[in-house]
């Protein structure tokens, strides 16, 4: 098979992260007889340098134009006093809903070989753990009604959350698809003791959670969620949730894995054609000196494989590719502590010996 991929390499270690991850595809393709034409579009600081604006016409065009996107990050302290709309940070939340991409898919993984990196006791995550949080992006509390207003005790603002039966509906069924080809449980985390929109997310998720008979559905309230994800969490398999209380919780999720530089994600809308990036940013303290842990965008390719192009295989290839390296005690310097360490490009080339 085919397939257009539109690489938005962005800023910092943008470049050599997506560099590192366009080898595994090619790798992979290679193995398994696809073709995959990468062509590079201009995003973030790099586009602001060369054309004026973070988001040119022409890169919305050509990632609307391919079979699926990856991105590595922008941003860096050269852009950071322009104002907000023309901040290389404003180019991501254009480009996702430019390809109205409502679901936000990310994994916490605890790897076996780097359990020395979580930050919780050791009893507890003796076990490891596997979450994916499936996030809502496009709508909530971030897109609700807002404004700044005179009230009693003076000058206010307010931020209004809304969620219709569609926008709920459909990320549960991505929760529930997926949770089907994970190990069957789902969580839904609201706050529907004190919330309406809550009370009719909770109510909605269940009625479509008799459409999927083999997947065990309970609730959670959010408070209680941010506790156990560090109590318990291996108790979770997937989380499905509204946007802000997905933004909060994956971000708690990412630090207890311990290593920003493997995790990696997806944000799909109604097309096949999703946004892969790590979930990392721009790492300008590290740009340019071939040091960078590139596993998070090779592992967000391979959930490109995997959800864009329904390439189980070679998906799973990749993913057992990295925990082999990781098991065999390779590191770059991120997750090294001081140990010997690998370059980018020599990490790269140990997960490609391993396809
Ligand atoms: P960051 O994630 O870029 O870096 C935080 C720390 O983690 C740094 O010490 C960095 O060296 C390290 N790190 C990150 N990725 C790594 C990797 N792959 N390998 C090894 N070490 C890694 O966060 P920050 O410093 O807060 O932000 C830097 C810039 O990135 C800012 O301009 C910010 O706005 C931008 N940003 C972009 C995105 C994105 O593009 N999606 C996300 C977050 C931040």
């Amino acid at each position: 098979m085919n397939y257009n991929i539109a690489l938005l390499k962005g800023d910092g270690i943008g470049p050599e992260i997506v560099d590192s991850a366009v080898r595994v595809l090619e790798a992979i393709g290679k193995k398994y007889g696809h073709v995959f034409k990468f062509t590079p579009y201009l995003i973030g600081g790099a586009a602001l340098d060369s054309v004026g604006v973070p988001l040119p016409e022409e890169t919305v065009k050509g990632c609307l134009a391919s079979d699926s996107v990856l991105l590595g990050a922008v941003g860096g302290p050269k852009w950071d006093t322009l104002p907000g709309n023309m901040r290389p940070e404003k180019a991501l939340l254009g480009i996702r809903s430019a390809m109205e991409l409502f679901t936000n898919l990310r994994p916490a993984k605890l790897y076996p070989a780097l359990k020395g990196d979580c930050p919780l006791r050791e009893d507890i995550v003796a076990g490891g753990f596997d979450i994916m949080i499936v996030r809502e992006l496009t709508g909530g509390i971030y897109f609700g009604d807002r404004g700044m207003r005179e009230g009693k005790y003076g000058e206010e603002a307010y931020d209004t959350e809304c969620y219709s039966r569609f926008e709920i509906e459909r990320i549960a069924r991505v929760a529930f698809d997926t949770a089907m080809k994970r190990d069957k449980r789902v969580v839904s985390i609201d706050k529907a003791n004190v919330l309406d929109t809550s009370r009719l997310w909770r109510k909605t998720v269940h009625e479509i959670a008799e459409e999927y008979p083999k997947v065990e559905c309970t609730d959670m309230l959010v408070d209680n969620a941010a506790m156990q994800l560090v109590r318990n969490p291996a108790q979770f398999d997937v989380i499905v949730t509204t946007n802000m209380f997905g933004d909060i919780l994956s971000d708690e999720a990412s630090q207890i894995t311990g290593s920003i530089g493997m995790l990696p994600s997806a944000s799909l809308g109604t097309t096949s054609r999703g946004l892969y990036e790590p979930i990392h940013g721009s790492a300008p303290d590290i740009a340019g000196k071939n040091i960078a842990n590139p596993i998070a965008t090779i592992l967000s390719a391979a959930m490109m494989l995997r959800y864009s192009f329904s390439l189980a295989k070679e998906a799973d290839d990749i993913v057992n590719a990295v925990d082999k390296v990781l098991n065999d005690g390779y590191r770059t310097a991120d997750i090294a502590h001081g140990k010997e360490a690998l370059s980018t490009v020599e990490m790269t080339d140990r997960i490609i010996e391993c396809l």
